[in-house]
């Protein structure tokens, strides 16, 4: 039989084992969903134990299909910034994982950019200072668990993000890596140079010794250990789950764009290879790294996009599931001047206000549910539009083409709406598991089975096209009447523009 992949998807909300075939197409599929504690007010942890515990069932189900002794390699594609710290000798963690939207590291965050560090962080890792990346949680751990920073300077300790705790747990202890993908995001990794930044471990505290060797993202990571499979199974490929989507997506080439619309949105714009450094508050950070080369990626991400439709839905009880909000979408010419600005969480890219709350404008006595479930879906696409604008300020050409995956992806309407509002042709491929797909061809790539990135990309097949389809005046008013509205729900802490002055 042919060889076949493996591909562990450890997302936030859940763990999922896909079995793909060399063409991508996914052969067997296991998945759990994930607790999530919350021990305080903006904090959020998962317990390591139970990540490992469904990673090792969802692999051992699809192994167990009948292609599952075909597997040739695994490849890991992880939710990323979470950090874990765990102990080298008995790999038990020293406590929870601290998930990315985990807010405690931000005091230090807020010191630090106070004291000016913004810059220097940003032309070093390409990020914008904030708790979500795991430098604050990582340091937070050290100073708070009792006995942790001079067991890490000892070494007794490891640090990973989730990617890394797999491959130790995977390995039986034996290896301790990550990639560069996964590197980008913990605020700690200089993309350009490719290093663990000697003056960031010094800011924030973190002794070299804790660090996983970082290596590309199709790679001979190590091999499982045979208590688990029965066999050693080499993992060779490895990336944090946007980039996975970027490669599952086939974005290889400079300025090709893709879009997941999932709980959250996150759009990774190919740029090359050199690190370009946002002036507008997108982040610059690592798309793949191959052969030692690094591909680069501006990336912008959206706090609240499904998350809008599951609001309709679960909160509000406007909508039974998801899909009617297409059916009501669909039924009305126009928004009517509502528009939903869906800061639940504050506002991401570019704005970055985590104080900024949400708003329903422009109601009047005839907004009925229809209007309110399209407003919710039209602010996608509105936020979509202002980090492509905020890209081509940045000098990314505005794409040719948007390639999206994701559950709203399903929604056509949407996708419509997507296009007629970026003025883009909008793109969706026959598979959506493209996180997973993207870890599975990475490990591919690694065990040699694809001789080049185009191997992977002959794989991509188009499922339906969207083509912009409004008149430029009226695209024009409805982005303006957005404009306004996301003018009205920024937080104070955000410098008046010039025209709102006294
Ligand atoms: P995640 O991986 O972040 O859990 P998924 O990619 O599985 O997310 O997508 C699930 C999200 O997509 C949910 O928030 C859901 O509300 C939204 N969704 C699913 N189907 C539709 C649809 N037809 N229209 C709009 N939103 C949808």
């Amino acid at each position: 039989m042919a060889a076949t992949l493996l591909a562990i998807d450890q997302g936030t909300t859940s763990t999922r084992a896909i079995l793909f075939d060399l063409r991508g197409q996914p052969l067997a599929v296991s998945g759990r969903e994930l607790p999530q504690y919350y021990p305080r007010d903006g904090w959020v942890e998962h317990d390591p134990e139970e990540i490992w515990r469904d990673v090792l069932a969802t692999c051992k189900d699809v192994l167990a299909a009948p292609e599952g002794g075909t597997v040739a390699a695994i490849g890991i594609a992880n939710q990323r910034e979470t950090t874990v710290v765990w102990e080298r000798a008995t790999g038990r963690a020293i406590h929870n994982a601290i998930v990315w939207q985990d807010r405690r590291g931000a005091d230090l965050c807020r010191r630090l950019a106070d004291a000016g560090n913004g810059p220097g962080i940003a032309n070093s890792t390409g990020l914008v200072i904030d708790s979500y990346f795991s430098a604050s949680k990582l340091a937070w751990l050290l100073d708070s668990v009792p006995g942790a920073r001079a067991a890490a300077s000892q070494g007794a300790l490891a640090f990973g993000t989730i990617d890394s705790y797999l491959l130790w747990r995977l390995t039986g202890g034996r290896v301790h890596r990550t990639d560069a993908s996964n590197a980008a995001r913990t605020m700690l990794f200089d993309i350009g140079r490719q290093i663990w930044d000697p003056d960031l471990l010094a800011l924030f505290g973190v002794p070299a010794a804790i660090l996983p060797e970082v290596m590309d993202n199709a790679a001979p990571f190590g091999g499982t250990d045979r208590s688990l499979f029965g066999r050693a199974i080499a993992i060779t490929g490895m990336a944090g789950d946007q980039q996975a989507a970027t490669i599952g997506q086939a974005c290889f080439t400079d300025g090709m764009v893709k879009s997941t619309y999932g709980t959250g949105c996150f759009m990774l714009a190919n740029t090359g290879d050199r690190p370009r450094v946002s002036a507008n508050r997108l982040l610059a950070t690592i798309a793949y790294r191959l052969g030692g080369r690094a591909t680069y990626a501006l990336e912008g991400s959206i706090f609240n996009a499904g998350s809008t439709v599951k609001w309709l839905s679960d909160t509000l009880g406007l909508i039974k599931t998801p899909a009617e909000s297409e059916y009501l979408a669909r039924g009305l010419a126009s928004n009517r001047g509502v528009y939903l600005v869906p800061a639940f969480t504050g506002l991401g890219a570019p704005y970055w206000d985590p104080d900024a709350r949400g708003a329903l404008l422009g109601l009047s006595r005839d907004t009925g549910i229809a209007e309110i479930a399209r407003a919710g879906l039209e602010a996608v696409c509105y936020q979509t539009h202002d980090l492509v604008e905020a890209m081509a300020l940045d000098g990314v050409p505005r794409p040719a083409v948007l390639r999206v995956d994701g559950g709203m992806a399903a929604n056509d309407w949407l996708m419509q709406f997507l296009a007629d509002i970026l003025g883009v042709a909008v793109e969706r491929p026959r598979h959506i598991e493209t996180t997973a797909a993207g870890a599975a061809f990475l490990a591919g790539l690694g065990a040699g089975l694809y001789g080049s990135l185009a191997d992977i990309a002959a794989t991509w097949t188009l499922e339906r096209r969207f083509e912009p389809n409004l008149d430029a005046g009226e695209r024009a008013g409805r982005i303006a009447g957005w404009q306004d509205a996301i003018s009205r729900v920024r937080s104070r802490a955000v410098p008046p523009k010039s025209e709102d002055g006294p």
